[in-house]
């Protein structure tokens, strides 16, 4: 086990990420006994291209992706957003509880173990949340997710490539064009940090969130990568709503 881990056990003893009861540091980042099996990864059919899931086995693709299609190569979705992984997200994000990071990258790499190693993947990019909100909060729960991701994976987490602009309108007062157009202009890069980026050869990323409900943010981050010349992403989220039919 790694050193830092070792010491931040000790400092903060690890605990559920459930029932938040302790466990011992070599159980960090997984359920307890008495939680195993009450939280799993959704299972059965997802969306080809999105990944969210699909209630009907017979379609390879949810009612969205029919009908329109993503910049990004693939969506790949560990759990379904609800119950209680709706609760654990909202622990995750807003109470402090970066440490559930861990979990939710064990149980994606355990899901997906095969695309994600098969992809080879250059480096991990976290969708940024704005520095005003990374002051309040002190992380930034995706970025947090993607450290663990680029951990398991062995590349680099490229934390401080995207950066959230001002909004300059509220979402909410806008209509569904407004609302793209708004959210298009919600990326930058960070210049010297996309020079070093292109300059050491990497190409293809992998796009990691939170949560996929629209897509939206992850189409226009993609949208922005694929600006700046580097492929098509994938993306992983920790958690996704249902598929439309
Ligand atoms: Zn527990
Ligand atoms: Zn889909």
């Amino acid at each position: 086990m790694e050193l830092t881990r070792v010491i931040s056990g000790l400092l903060f003893p690890p605990v559920c990420p459930f029932c938040d009861k302790a466990v011992k540091i070599e159980e960090e980042g997984k359920l307890c006994k008495k939680c195993v099996g009450r939280i799993r990864p959704f299972s059965g059919p997802a969306c080809l291209k999105c990944g969210k899931m699909l209630s009907d086995d017979e379609k390879a693709y949810c009612g969205n992706c029919r009908k329109n299609s993503f910049h990004f190569r693939r969506g790949y979705i560990t759990f379904l957003y609800e119950d209680e992984v709706r609760d654990m997200i909202v622990k995750f994000k807003y109470r402090h509880r970066k440490d559930m990071a861990l979990y939710f990258a064990r149980e994606s790499i355990e899901k997906f173990d095969r695309v994600l190693k098969n992809g080879a993947y250059d480096a991990v990019v976290p969708i940024p949340i704005h520095k005003k909100r990374m002051i309040k909060r002190g992380y930034n729960q995706a970025a947090e997710f993607g450290k663990e991701i680029a951990a398991f994976l062995g590349i680099p987490c490229l934390s401080s490539l995207l950066k959230r602009r001002k909004q300059t309108a509220a979402q909410k007062e806008l209509g569904a064009a407004g609302r793209l157009i708004n959210l298009m202009d919600a990326f930058e890069t960070d210049e010297s940090e996309l020079d070093r980026t292109l300059n050491a050869g990497i190409k293809k990323l992998l796009l990691v969130d939170d949560i996929f409900t629209t897509g939206s943010t992850l189409e226009c981050a993609g949208i922005k990568l694929i600006e700046c010349g580097f492929d098509r992403p994938d993306c992983l989220c920790i958690s996704g709503t249902r598929g439309t039919c």
